[in-house]
């Protein structure tokens, strides 16, 4: 059976799944799971389709562990449970610049080109390639295909990419791209299947993770979202700080003298609901927290989506439906029902049971908004894209 790995690699964490690829009908699940805690004491834990445990594996920390050295294991484990027909690799890669809309196949000078966006996505795309290049050492002969989160927003009008800077930095590159476009453009190809005819209309997405953000889609096409030039933009998130005046970094580079690195390392990874709350990025440890900070921090994450969600549906000039996605928007009631209560004069209404439950559809009847719960699939996506460019290769 010919099989496609995905793999979304992060600093300290490698995700995968592996797909059965049948040739004609979609690709089927036949494993998934992560690798975390990567350059410490990596922890694999790999499941079937169904939710079994199929490996839990523990290493003890040792610098030669790497990345690469954990891949290695993993192609090994993967052959030797479901046999040696790997036929391609797909990967999720943070930025695609202005010149990679839709997915493509890995050579050297796409690589090369994706090198050069790093400074664009310092935190993810490092990782990113540093997979593709370790998948080229081990297995040279099989195709990679590199799917980019900023290709979803590509047809986005100009007026929603531009930057109010001079024209000459927008020529170079300077604009907004937006990210999470993997998981977008499955919610869109979800809404498509539920309303045919309209695609959910004017719709806000909100993938609400570890990174968060919200998409602006017309008839399941990206017109506007959150995040900008870089993923630091727009919701408040994890550790990332989300949308801020500009003036306050300038402020922390001149008066308090922090360099260029200190700033970026408080921007991304101690900002965000962490920098708030003084005490974590996970927002269930914070709705489980008594402390004040903690809850300032939910009450902050809350009014920022309320608030960037009503200039998305002016974006859109209306509102038809609404989609929670990812850790937050698939698993957490109460930040939903205080969003959508934040919405309730654009006619967002919940059902609160459907809500609790976590069904797919949780506006009440008389809502004038759908909403609806959508879990997201950027692994299944990103196998649906290597399987297309498996099928365009040329056959030996
Ligand atoms: P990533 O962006 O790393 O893929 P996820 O989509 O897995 O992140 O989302 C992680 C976030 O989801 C964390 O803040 C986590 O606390 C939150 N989350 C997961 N399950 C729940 C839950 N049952 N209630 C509240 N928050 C949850």
């Amino acid at each position: 059976m010919a099989e496609i790995l995905c793999l979304n690699a992060g600093s300290s964490s490698l995700k995968f799944a592996l797909y059965a690829e049948p040739g004609t009908d979609e690709p089927s699940l036949l494993a998934s799971g992560k690798i975390e805690n990567i350059g410490l004491e990596p922890h694999l834990i790999a499941r079937d389709a169904k939710g079994d445990v199929l490996a839990d594996r523990r290493w003890t920390k040792d610098v030669t562990i790497t990345h690469e050295t954990l891949l290695k294991d993993l192609l090994r484990e993967i052959e030797a449970s479901v046999g040696e027909d790997l036929i391609a690799v797909g990967h999720r890669i943070v930025h695609g610049g202005a010149d990679y809309s839709a997915p493509a196949r890995v050579d050297a000078p796409l690589l090369a080109a994706l090198e050069a966006l790093c400074p664009l996505a310092p935190l993810h795309q490092p990782h990113n390639l540093a997979a593709v290049r370790a998948v080229s050492r081990l297995r040279p002969a099989l195709l990679q295909v590199a799917c980019f989160d900023t290709g979803f927003h590509h047809g986005q009008p100009p007026v929603a990419t531009r930057l109010a800077l001079p024209r000459a930095l927008g020529e170079e590159g300077m604009r907004r791209y937006g990210f999470h476009g993997i998981s977008y453009e499955y919610i869109a190809r979800q809404l498509r299947l539920i309303d045919p005819d309209t695609g959910g209309g004017r719709t806000i997405a909100a993938h609400l993770g570890n990174g968060a953000s919200l998409c602006a889609m017309d008839g399941g096409r990206s017109i506007d979202t959150t995040m900008g030039f870089t993923a630091l933009d727009g919701l408040v998130m994890g550790t990332r700080c989300g949308a801020l005046d500009p003036g306050a970094v300038l402020y922390l580079l001149q008066q308090r003298g922090m360099t260029a690195r200190e700033v970026e390392h408080l921007l991304y990874s101690e900002s965000g609901l962490l920098g708030v709350s003084g005490t974590s990025s996970d927002m269930r440890a914070l709705l489980g927290s008594e402390t004040p900070a903690a809850g300032e921090a939910i009450d902050l994450f809350v009014w920022q989506i309320a608030r960037q969600a009503g200039a998305l549906a002016s974006s859109l000039g209306g509102l038809d439906s609404f989609v929670f996605t990812a850790g937050i928007g698939e698993n957490a009631p109460e930040i939903r029902a205080r969003v959508a209560d934040r919405l309730r004069w654009l006619g967002v209404a919940l059902d609160t049971d459907a809500n609790l439950r976590g069904a797919s559809v949780i506006s009440a009847p008389f809502s004038r908004v759908t909403v609806r719960i959508i879990p997201t699939d950027e692994e299944w996506m990103i196998a649906i894209h290597t399987a297309d460019l498996l099928r365009e290769e040329p056959k030996p």
